[in-house]
């Protein structure tokens, strides 16, 4: 008999892009095979989402494709994201705001450069028990790069959770030891995301394969070995983000510039059991993929009607989904998981 897990109830991804238009349409159906019933939406769209009205648009769209799955809406930090209309926001159901620093991950071009000019935003935030979520890394520049820019980022996460210590915050897709210190350092309100493609990259693996190339960028072993010490050791202050981004392959491939960001949806929770289950710490899975996120945030979700049933028996991960030049290649394409993930209907 093989060794099989029922989650209690299906995962909750809390950092997920899915885009628009057509890829929408590929992706959006990869949330439940992947293991997920709850996915938070990241708001960096063309042009991005800045409106309230604009982000309920989208959550229509998302809906249209697959409304089984329970939604969590975001805003794109800019200057149109007055108080004014984080109340709004908090009215319309919108749970988060986004903010990332300019020019350093994709669609970022209209980021925040400054921090100061938002704190009554965030006060506003504050206020509405709403999520701030951040993109932590300094754009490159001077002596910052690649490799130190989360580092480099730490002082402003710390101000800004001393300026407002009862807003929640999360450091998204935490990729180093530095970062998950830094998270502990701060008191409960601050929490991070962790992916699933961090649980086995390193360095080595994204420098020449642009399909494992994100930001931030997969670091040093030792970075990896904090990521996957904090993922396993029952911290609630440490959740599941897959940061899936899906791009096209011609986005991948193209000889300068490739795309950052690496595809997960379809196996979320697969790569997340394999990575749990070589530590021996798959009874930390559970709370990492199932609990500590939603207590964090709070939410109220959709029933579903199905669960996610992992059975540790090999599986391949598909070399594309979508047809052609604008299919998308997953995380670990055309190699072996020792687990499959099966949703059952009840
Ligand atoms: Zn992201």
């Amino acid at each position: 008999m093989a060794h099989e897990i029922t989650l209690p109830r299906p995962a909750a991804d809390f950092h997920v892009h899915v885009r628009d238009g057509e890829m929408m349409k590929l992706v959006v159906p990869t949330i439940k095979q992947g293991g997920v019933s709850v996915a938070y939406i990241m708001p960096n769209l063309v042009p991005p989402l800045t409106t309230v009205d604009a982000v309920l648009a989208y959550k229509s769209r998302l809906e249209a494709v697959d409304d089984s799955i329970t939604y969590i809406m975001t805003l794109y930090l800019s200057p149109a994201i007055t108080p004014e209309v984080i109340h709004a926001a908090r009215q319309a159901g919108i749970t988060g705001v986004k903010c990332y620093p300019a020019g350093v991950t994709t669609n970022s071009e209209h980021g925040v450069a400054s921090y100061a000019p938002f704190y009554p935003t965030f006060a506003a935030m504050e206020q509405e028990d709403m999520v701030l979520n951040l993109h932590g890394e300094c754009p490159s520049s001077g002596h910052v790069h690649l490799l130190n820019a989360e580092e480099e980022f730490i002082p402003t996460l710390k101000d800004l959770h001393s300026r407002f210590p009862r807003l929640r915050i999360v450091l998204e897709h935490c990729t180093s030891a530095a970062a998950v210190r830094a998270v502990l350092e701060c008191g409960p309100t601050v929490a991070a995301t962790i992916t699933a493609h961090h649980l086995f990259l390193t360095i080595d693996q994204w420098a020449g394969n642009s399909y494992n190339f994100c930001k931030p960028v997969a670091k040093f072993p030792s970075d990896r070995d904090a990521l996957l010490e904090a993922a396993t050791s029952g911290n609630p202050k440490f959740f599941f983000g897959s940061d899936s981004a899906p791009h096209p392959i011609t986005a991948k491939e193209k000889a300068k510039g490739a795309s950052a960001g690496v595809f997960t949806q379809t196996h979320a929770v697969g790569y997340l059991t394999e990575a749990f289950d070589k530590l021996g710490k798959l009874d930390k899975l559970v709370p990492f993929v199932c609990e500590y996120g939603r207590d964090f945030y709070k939410i109220s979700e959709k029933e579903t009607s199905w669960k996610v049933v992992m059975t540790k028996q090999e599986s391949i991960v598909e070399s594309q989904i979508g047809e052609g030049n604008s299919g998308v290649v997953p995380f670990k394409a055309g190699e072996k998981l020792s687990w499959t993930t099966t949703i059952v209907e009840e």
